[in-house]
């Protein structure tokens, strides 16, 4: 792992990949409170060109991107004379995750972010990691490139990033159990029948947590439970049957690492996603928030329960995809977006989310996993698939 001493004092080079998303808005509010610690070199978006114009304006990076090459005009067109660089598409967002930036926030959704995330950490970079989809779809082909080119993963995930912050990285043999909690999301008392009737709007209006449209629905299957995982089985090397799962629905624990001898650490906080990714901003330094600070005494009673297997099967279906591995988990990924997505039209019921899901996973063989090639074949051919099932159930 590479610790970068200078950032207490030098400026820290960063680039924001999804910086119109809802973690790439808080890391650009950090940064605008930063000025003199941070200088942009990027930022990036999918479609929102306003906001990333405003964002530019006020940042000053070097790039700004949209990967969307229909918006390149209007981009162009919101940031003439400003003598901040231009450019749009795909392959300018894998470019700008390549520039010379000591810190790249992955913060783009989904599959999408892999090919940008890989091109930040081939350079070695430090790499704040939110775009859990890259894991779960690539991650022994990621970790492989992270480990050959010396790149450093920092977890933004507020579970994993809690779990970073008390794992002992020099002894992990006196680690027993990684336990991730989870705050149940907005069907945690739901019956089977209701969540058949639930619509969008219900499913992404989180009790707890502001987050982007996706992430949300997976909340409320908990299938991004699923995913966390499998991240967390990446970032920290440790195998399936020792990683937990509580369920936690104040979100005031972010996560807790279990020792050997029976100790307990965890790390907590108020729910607000600028403190994990602050703690990767200026790791392994320390920069103060506006987050509102923890009053336990306010929080009053933290409650914990097992999650429900039988309403929430996309626990079983992650951990599974995990256990077969080769190319199971990139087919459980992109199947889930597919599915999420369709859910989001308007075209499935929530319900179908996780029998597209599961039906994705037998039918398809995920046989071994080599390469980059693997995932996208694997990718390509559960989207293919998760679609036509989508078409069939709408
Ligand atoms: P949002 O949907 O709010 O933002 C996604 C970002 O990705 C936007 O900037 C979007 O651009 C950009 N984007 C979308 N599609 C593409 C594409 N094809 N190419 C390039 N950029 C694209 O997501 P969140 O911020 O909620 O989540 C981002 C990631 O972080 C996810 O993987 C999520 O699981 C993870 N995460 C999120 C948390 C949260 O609190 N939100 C907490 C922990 C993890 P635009 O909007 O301009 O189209």
């Amino acid at each position: 792992m590479v610790v970068d001493d200078a950032g207490e004092n030098a400026p820290r080079t960063v680039t924001v990949l999804g910086s119109t998303g809802s973690v790439g808005a808080s890391t650009v509010d950090l940064l605008a409170r930063n000025p003199g610690r941070y200088r942009v070199e990027a930022l990036t978006a999918g479609r929102n060109v306003e906001l990333l114009a405003r964002q530019a304006l006020a940042l000053r990076p070097a790039l700004a991107v949209v990967a969307d090459p229909d918006r390149y005009e209007a981009l162009a067109s919101a940031l003439a004379g400003s003598g901040i660089e231009v450019a749009a598409g795909p392959q300018a967002v894998v470019d700008a995750a390549g520039r010379p930036a000591d810190w790249v926030m992955a913060a783009i959704v989904g599959a999408a972010g892999l090919e940008p995330t890989l091109a930040a950490a081939r350079r070695g970079a430090i790499v704040a990691f939110a775009n859990k989809e890259v894991l779960v779809c690539a991650g022994p082909v990621m970790m492989e490139v992270v480990r050959q080119c010396g790149a450093t993963l920092l977890p933004v995930d507020s579970e994993h990033n809690a779990i970073f912050q008390v794992f002992d990285f020099a002894r992990p043999e006196a680690i027993d159990r990684l336990i991730l909690t989870a705050s149940g999301g907005p069907f945690r008392n739901a019956s089977r029948d209701e969540m058949a009737r639930v619509t969008p709007a219900q499913a992404i209006a989180h009790p707890i947590w502001d987050m982007g449209a996706k992430i949300s629905v997976d909340s409320a299957t908990m299938m991004n439970k699923g995913l966390e995982i499998i991240e967390a089985r990446f970032l920290f090397g440790m195998p399936e049957d020792r990683i937990d799962v509580l369920v936690h629905p104040q979100s005031v624990v972010h996560s807790l690492v279990e020792y050997v001898d029976g100790s307990v650490l965890a790390q907590l906080g108020t729910p607000d996603m600028r403190i994990p990714i602050a703690h990767a901003l200026a790791w392994p330094h320390r920069i103060p928030t506006p987050a509102a600070r923890l009053d336990l005494a306010r929080a009053g009673t933290l409650t914990f329960e097992a999650p429900d297997p039988d309403r929430f099967p996309a626990l079983r279906l992650a951990r599974h995809a995990l256990q077969c591995g080769g190319g199971a988990p990139t087919i459980l990924n992109a199947a889930n977006e597919v599915a999420v997505q369709g859910f989001l039209e308007g075209r499935i019921g929530f319900l179908d989310i996780e029998r597209i899901v599961e039906r994705s996973l037998t039918t398809l063989a995920g046989d071994a996993m080599l390469d980059l090639d693997d995932v996208r074949r694997f990718d390509a051919r559960a989207r293919r698939f998760a679609a036509d099932l989508v078409t069939k159930s709408g």
